[in-house]
Order: structure tokens, then C-alpha cells, then sequence
């Protein structure tokens, strides 16, 4: 089997078979395959849409090019995980996680850092002195097994085909392919032996996805890779054209997400782990439907056990309850005001995550440095009444060079309306394997 002959029959539109996908895939990993002819694969992909079992073939053979983490005789149960394709402010994973947990379903999840305008999990748990999010596999088994919860980075080769592929996609205007982008995500996914999978698909100017229509495409097409290999998986597409709850930043927003589990967290964040978390409580047999489900994660947050949960969490991981409520947060603050009368109409995100970026809280290279300690405080969201000179944003920096360009520019994220503006909904569209309901 010649590459160019895959290529041409892509180029032309005719369904390759799962021999050829391999053969392509194995080969460009192992450096038999250039990087042209992968590029030129690539291309013909995004012309010539892969199919359903096209993508599910890909995200197969993705997915068995490295190591495969299957701790299924080790961690008795039905274990889950949550996927986010990433956002502002988006911490989710560190109120969701020790929510379900506390109502009995067991977390295993690996996640990743923060690039560009969007934050990552593991940069936002390492504002948290002491905590190592680098755990050798049988210490995140044990702590699993303990806690009910651990959250790590990922260990070993796992699926080197996407790290190679990626690093091509990106420079040859080949990153947006919806079936590209969920054998991507998927392969990654079910490289770990999760049983069960809550996918949050973003959308709005802060996300991957800018449009409805693009994200309800690839929530469908994970969700069908998810239900091909026998996950349990459903994905909710949500609202991300404007910051997730108030915090953007590391420490901040760790500091948010406790005080969510206090039960003083922002009402989109707990609605959003709310929402995720019952379809997850229904897989691993702890709610008999979503309503109940509901119910045990806003209980969990009554009750104190999620807080109590993240803070086992913690200090299994190395870090400690004092400084888990403690955090290093920047005490060089200034306040971005209103400069008239209105509603809030607009806050876009992606700039309001780049503003972030910049005043060091986010990377714009794999390489940089981040500042866990610096960020932004939404003081006002969309809907908000606010009148001149109130504040609409605390900043926390430590650089005074660059802070009034990135004023400037958070000042233009905000724009307002002298009429009444309703806030968009959270939650637009639910995915299943059996159904999709819009709720926008
Ligand atoms: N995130 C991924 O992991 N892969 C993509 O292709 C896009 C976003």
C-alpha cells in the first residue's frame, strides 16, 4: 500500500478502509510517512469529510499508537471522567470532580495545561502550595482508590499520533475539521479506562468551537465515537461566549471554585457542575434520572461534602487544607470602571482570556512561564445593572509595564447597552447517542 494512494482516494472522496487508515497513521508515526504527505492527507480530510466510522477508525488506531492507561482490575467500579474543549474562567473540574465523588461515583481524571487565551487544570491545582499534579501511576491508583478522586497529568507516551498530527494540523490551517478535532479529543479519551464520559462542548467567541452549528457537530460525532467503543457518553453544549462564573487565573480561580463548594460561588458555575454532574450520577448508578442527580450534587455542596472531597483531594496530592484555603493570590490590584450608565450586553471572552494571558496568568507559548497569582475578578456580568464609575473588574497584576494596553483592551471586551439585557443561557444543547435536544 503506497501513502500517495491513500491520499488520492481521500482527495477524491472514496471511504477508506480501517487497513488503510492504519497503514497511514502507523507509518507517519513512525517516521516512514513525511510530514508532506501527512499535511496533504490532512487537507484532503478537511475537502472530503471523514465519515462516522472514518473518524471512529481514526480515533482507533490514534488511540493504540502509544501507551493505553487500563486501571480497570485496579480501581474496582465504575469510574468517570469530563472533558471541557476549553474556556475562560472555566474551572469546572475542580468544583465537579470533588462533587461527584462525595456522592459516590469514582473520578480518574488526567488533564492538561493552559495555551493561549484558555486556562488548564493542572496549572490551576498547582496554585495550591505543595500539590504535585505528576503522580506515578500507582500513587494516582492508590489516592483513587482512597479519595474517590485524583486529578494528574498524563503519564507516558499516550497517544503519540495526536501530539505528531496536532503539531502538523496546526501549521497547515488543519486544526478545524470537526471529525479531525474529535478523533483528536477521543483518542486521548479513551486511551484511559474510564467508563463513563461528560463531554462540555464550548461555543461563543471564547471557544474552539465558534458556532452552534459547529459545536453541536462535534458533540454528536464524540459522542458516537464515545458510544462505538462502548462508553457510556453525553455531551452538553454550553455557553462560552462570555467568562465562566467571576475568576480568571490560577490561584483565583481555585479560590472561586472553594468558595463554590462553600456554597458562594456563582450561580453558572454550580448550575454548569450541576448539569454535568447528574448524567454522570445516573451512569454510575447513584441517581435513577436527572433530577435526582441534580439534587445529590447541590446536597454534596450543602452538606459540605465536595469541599470536604477536594480537600482530601488536596492533600493526598501533597498539598495541605491550610493552603488550599490560603492561596497566593497578587496583593497589587486596580479596577477597571464603568464609563457610563447601562446594562452589560457583551463580554467577550477570548479577549477577556487573552487580557488574562497577558498580564501573565496564561501562556501564549507551550514554554512560557505563568504567574499562578495574577488575574481578573468579573465584577459585573451580562444582565448586570451598573452605573458610571462603578467597577466592573478587579485586576490582580505584578508588571506594571503593558497594564494600560491590557486595560484598554478588557475595556473594549465590555461593551453596554442602554437598554435592559436578558444574560444568555448556559446550557444550549444535550447530546446523547439516542437524541439532541436544543435548549437555545
Ligand atoms: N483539542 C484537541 O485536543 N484536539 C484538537 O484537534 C482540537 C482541540
Amino acid at each position: 500500500m503506497r501513502a500517495v494512494d491513500v491520499i488520492q482516494k481521500k482527495r477524491d472522496g472514496v471511504e477508506l478502509s480501517f487497513e488503510e487508515i492504519k497503514h497511514f497513521i502507523n507509518g507517519y508515526v513512525a517516521g516512514e510517512i513525511p510530514d508532506y504527505q501527512a499535511s496533504a492527507f490532512m487537507m484532503a480530510c478537511c475537502f472530503q469529510p471523514l465519515s462516522p466510522r472514518e473518524t471512529a477508525d481514526l480515533t482507533e488506531v490514534m488511540r493504540v499508537s502509544g501507551d493505553t492507561i487500563d486501571f480497570s482490575s485496579e480501581i474496582p467500579g465504575y469510574t468517570v471522567d469530563k472533558h471541557s474543549t476549553g474556556g475562560v474562567g472555566d474551572k469546572t473540574t475542580l468544583v465537579l470532580g470533588p462533587l461527584v465523588a462525595a456522592c459516590g461515583v469514582v473520578v480518574a481524571k488526567m488533564s492538561g495545561r493552559g495555551l493561549g487565551h484558555t486556562g488548564g487544570t493542572l496549572d490551576k491545582l498547582e496554585a495550591v502550595k505543595g500539590l504535585r499534579t505528576e503522580l506515578e501511576r500507582s500513587e494516582f491508583i492508590k489516592i483513587v482508590n482512597e479519595v474517590g478522586i485524583a486529578v494528574c497529568g498524563q503519564t507516558g507516551n499516550v497517544v503519540p499520533a495526536d501530539k505528531k498530527l496536532y503539531a502538523l494540523r496546526d501549521v497547515t490551517a488543519t486544526v478545524e475539521d470537526t471529525a479531525l478535532i474529535a478523533a483528536s479529543i477521543m483518542s486521548k479519551k479513551l486511551a484511559i479506562s474510564n467508563k463513563g464520559l461528560v463531554l462540555d462542548v464550548k461555543t461563543g467567541k471564547g471557544a474552539f468551537m465558534k458556532t452552534m452549528d459547529g459545536a453541536l457537530g462535534l458533540a454528536k460525532r464524540m459522542v458516537e465515537i464515545g458510544t462505538l467503543m462502548n462508553r457510556d457518553v453525553i455531551a452538553l453544549v454550553t455557553e462560552m461566549g462570555l467568562p465562566l462564573g467571576s475568576a480568571v487565573g490560577n490561584a483565583l480561580e481555585v479560590r472561586e471554585a472553594v468558595r463554590t463548594l462553600e456554597g458562594e460561588g456563582p450561580e453558572d458555575l454550580l448550575k454548569l457542575c450541576v448539569e454535568l454532574g447528574a448524567p454522570l450520577l445516573m451512569m454510575g448508578g447513584i441517581a435513577e434520572d436527572l433530577d435526582q442527580g441534580r439534587a445529590k450534587i447541590r446536597e454534596a455542596v450543602e452538606n459540605g461534602s465536595g469541599l470536604e472531597r477536594l480537600e482530601r483531594m488536596v492533600v493526598a496530592q501533597g498539598g495541605s487544607v491550610q493552603s488550599l484555603h490560603n492561596l497566593v493570590i497578587s496583593d497589587t490590584v486596580c479596577e477597571l470602571e464603568s464609563l457610563e450608565d447601562g446594562w452589560i450586553e457583551e463580554m467577550d471572552a477570548l479577549s477577556i482570556g487573552l487580557g488574562a494571558m497577558k498580564l501573565g496568568a496564561g501562556r501564549e507559548t507551550k514554554d512560557d512561564i505563568i504567574d499562578l497569582s495574577v488575574g481578573l475578578e468579573i465584577l459585573k456580568k451580562v444582565g448586570d445593572r451598573v452605573r458610571k464609575g462603578e467597577s466592573l473588574m478587579r485586576i490582580y497584576y505584578r508588571k506594571k509595564e503593558g497594564l494600560p494596553e491590557i486595560m484598554n483592551q478588557l475595556r473594549e471586551a465590555i461593551k453596554s447597552s442602554h437598554s435592559e439585557v436578558k444574560p444568555p443561557p448556559l446550557i444550549l444543547a444535550e447530546v446523547t447517542d439516542k437524541e439532541l435536544i436544543r435548549f437555545d
